[in-house]
């Protein structure tokens, strides 16, 4: 059994763009949310593939999460500032009253992008936040009635148990788009390597070039 599942630069490249022709035939991303930092090369990369001749950019807004179990003992001791059983927020949007510097999803299709969807913790807990933020920033302001979407994409889905669930919606809407279904095995990235060359040769043994 493969140990380790290498994944070279190329390899990521080519899955979002795969990822984005899917999502295209049926959405339009008006902004992305990149969790940091697995989402952030993945998410420059989709929006290559995902802008149309003549368009603007997609903006792509950041966000950090960490697993409460990877975090170091001073973090823990900081436990009051944990915001979910298992997430804590590192960097987060302003959906504030200052118009100038909040952010406005209101009423548009936004992509949130991360690397790997293992136990699903992350990812829900990214959507349901940022879904509450929405609709309270809508309220506030009387927009109710603009319809927002919510979009996820990622490069590798582990196929095992979940910790976490999605919306029923969000699978069946083809909104979730996991550039490939993977087993449960740990899965190195490039950008975590510490030697590049040898990372990708073993991606490419493998045939993830
Ligand atoms: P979750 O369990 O919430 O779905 O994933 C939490 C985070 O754990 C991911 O965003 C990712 O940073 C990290 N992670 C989980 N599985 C892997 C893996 O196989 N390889 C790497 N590099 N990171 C992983």
């Amino acid at each position: 059994m493969t140990e380790k599942l290498y994944i070279s630069y190329d390899h990521i490249h080519k899955l979002c763009q795969e990822g984005a022709e899917r999502m295209k035939t049926k959405f339009r991303p008006d902004l992305m949310v990149a969790i940091g930092g697995g989402g952030f090369i993945p998410a420059r990369i989709l929006r290559t593939f995902l802008k149309e001749p003549g368009q603007k950019n997609i903006p792509i807004q950041a966000i950090g999460l960490s697993l409460y179990e990877d975090l170091g003992a001073e973090d823990e001791a900081n436990a009051a500032e944990t915001l979910g059983a298992q997430v804590v927020r590192t960097q987060w949007l302003d959906f504030g009253t200052m118009a100038q510097r909040s952010v406005d999803f209101i009423g548009k299709t936004v992509l949130i992008v991360d690397e790997v969807d293992d136990t699903r913790t992350t990812l829900h807990y990214a959507l349901s936040e940022l879904e509450k933020d929405v609709r309270e920033q809508a309220e506030r302001l009387g927009r109710q009635d603009e319809k927002t979407t919510f979009l996820i994409f990622v490069l590798h889905n582990k196929d095992k148990p979940k910790r976490a669930e999605l919306p029923e919606a969000m699978m069946t809407e083809d909104r979730y788009v996991a550039a490939r279904t993977v087993p449960d095995v740990w899965i190195a990235y490039p950008w975590e390597s510490r030697d590049i060359t040898e990372h990708t040769k073993r991606a490419v043994a493998q045939g993830n070039n």
